[in-house]
């Protein structure tokens, strides 16, 4: 097994290094892991038991104008108490999503109807349904069924992750999920960065015999060694560009048609001392939500798929330092943020972003030492998987979520080349650190080539 890597240095967006000054360590992309908490992919090779996990004591904060914020915790009734009136309404939506919670994860996280294809798979059944009705609706729709500001802007904060406008099917799913994964295994980070993961998994990789060559990349098919099967992490833009008329026509009209979202424009910051919020409850927590309220979330998404930078954008901030200090210096916090922008939006977004985050941290500003800011096309520069700055690699509306990158043919992994595959988020279950797409692209191929050598046996008899 060869793994051949473009950069110099392996990762992906799991990189972490002192690149804005010595004294605080930065994650390039991915910080917050909970899907790699809870893949069970992970869970399978024992990696998650040997990793160094950092939980804050809440697993999200969301701030609102007059000084207090909505908490999200690993204990459901304790998220339920902060939610006022609509207490038994939150209790009512996750308990039965909970029940069988690792085991409906897990059912989410694989490829429809993959999970009945494979021996041993347990479908909770029930929790699944209930997971399609709240699911597969708006967040906007989720959102009404609450009174209070804190429970719809803290859903809505959910569902932006999505990059979905919040008016659209099926944003609530990602809602759902986020919050799932906060009550069974929280929002955890990697002590020392995320890089932390890459290591594990390159040890995992030379434990099972294979070798990784970075500073590798490969633009041409005919740059590969010869190989029974070829797995793609790329886009199908790329791969398009890599493989070229050996894919029949319809196949390519197929791939050229999937679609991207939303960018996205990071700042990492070097901070003296700790962010000052104003609501002192967001220093509990290592994600924060900046956005206000679930209508002012809704109208900066709206405006983003519309082309346009909102004066008040949905800012993910992550503040890593606070709770593992190996990442930065006494007395230096690291913390980056990002908001989302039209794909491959040229602009700068530094002050829109800087803006929000003072809102709700008056004096934020002259505690920056040093910034560093990404723009999509300076994301899509370092990693080409993020076309236009866009996270996810392929926007997760219904159609593009479960028949990613293309419906035909049959697992997505598979492409008419009976010896490439896909493995990139650009299939199911799509973005975040979790390894599915690597895992269940791994498990076909297998399939597939057990069915080939049985073809070979049976002629030769
Ligand atoms: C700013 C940002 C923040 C994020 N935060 C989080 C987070 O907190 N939590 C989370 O779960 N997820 C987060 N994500 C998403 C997460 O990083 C990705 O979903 C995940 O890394 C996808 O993994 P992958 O292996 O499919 O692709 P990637 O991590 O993109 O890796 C693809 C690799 O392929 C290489 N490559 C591409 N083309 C070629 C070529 N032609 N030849 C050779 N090599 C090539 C690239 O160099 C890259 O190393 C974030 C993403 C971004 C951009």
């Amino acid at each position: 097994m060869l793994v051949l890597e473009g950069q110099e240095r392996s990762g992906g967006g799991l990189q972490t290094d002192f690149s804005i000054l010595p004294g605080g360590r930065h994650d390039h992309c991915a910080t917050v892991l909970p899907l790699a908490a809870a893949s069970p992919f992970f869970r399978a090779i024992g990696l998650t038991e040997r990793l160094s996990w950092v939980h804050s004591p809440a697993a999200l904060a969301h701030p609102f104008d007059d000084g207090s914020a909505v908490l999200l915790w690993q204990d459901l009734e304790r998220t339920a108490g902060e939610l006022g009136a609509d207490r038994g309404r939150y209790r009512a939506l996750f308990q039965p999503l909970l029940e069988r919670g690792d085991a409906l994860l897990a059912t989410l996280l694989t490829p429809a109807p993959g999970a009945i294809c494979f021996p041993g798979f347990s479908v909770p059944w029930s929790a699944l349904f209930h997971f399609a009705r709240e699911g597969t609706r708006s967040a906007a729709r989720l959102c009404q069924q609450f009174q209070t500001e804190q429970a719809r802007a803290l859903l809505a904060g959910l569902a932006a992750h999505s990059t979905l406008p919040l008016e659209r099917v099926p944003s609530a799913a990602f809602a759902l999920v986020l919050a799932l994964c906060a009550h069974l295994v929280g929002w955890p980070l990697l002590r020392g960065g995320t890089v932390q993961l890459t290591a594990r998994l390159i040890d995992e990789l030379a434990a099972w015999g294979g070798r990784l060559s970075s500073g590798c990349g490969v633009y041409r098919l005919t740059e590969l060694p010869p190989a029974r099967a070829v797995l793609l992490d790329l886009v199908p833009k790329n791969a398009l560009a890599l493989v070229g008329q050996r894919w029949p026509r319809r196949y390519r009209q197929q791939l050229a048609r999937f679609r991207h979202g939303p960018g996205v424009f990071k700042i990492d910051w070097l901070l003296r001392g700790e962010i000052p919020w104003r609501a002192t409850a967001c220093a509990l927590a290592a994600t924060v939500h900046l956005g206000g309220t679930a209508e002012e979330i809704a109208a900066a998404e709206r405006a983003v798929v519309n082309g346009r930078i909102p004066e008040r954008p949905f800012v993910i901030l992550v503040q890593p330092s606070q709770f593992d200090h190996s990442r930065a210096m006494p007395g230096v916090a690291v913390a980056w943020g990002y908001c989302h922008v039209p794909n491959g939006w040229q602009g700068d977004a530094t002050e829109v972003i800087e803006r929000q985050v003072e809102r709700f941290a008056p004096g934020f500003r002259s505690r920056i030492l040093a910034r560093r800011a990404w723009s999509p096309l300076e994301l899509e520069q370092k990693n080409p998987n993020l076309v236009g700055g866009d996270l996810a690699a392929g926007w997760p509306t219904l159609g593009q979520l479960l028949t990613r990158p293309s419906w035909w043919p049959w697992p997505p992994y598979r492409t008419p080349d009976p010896a490439l595959f896909f493995c990139s988020a650009s299939t199911p279950p799509g973005g975040g650190v979790h390894g599915l797409c690597g895992y269940w692209a791994a498990r076909w191929v297998d399939r597939w080539l057990q069915r080939l050598d049985r073809v070979d046996r049976l002629k030769s008899m």
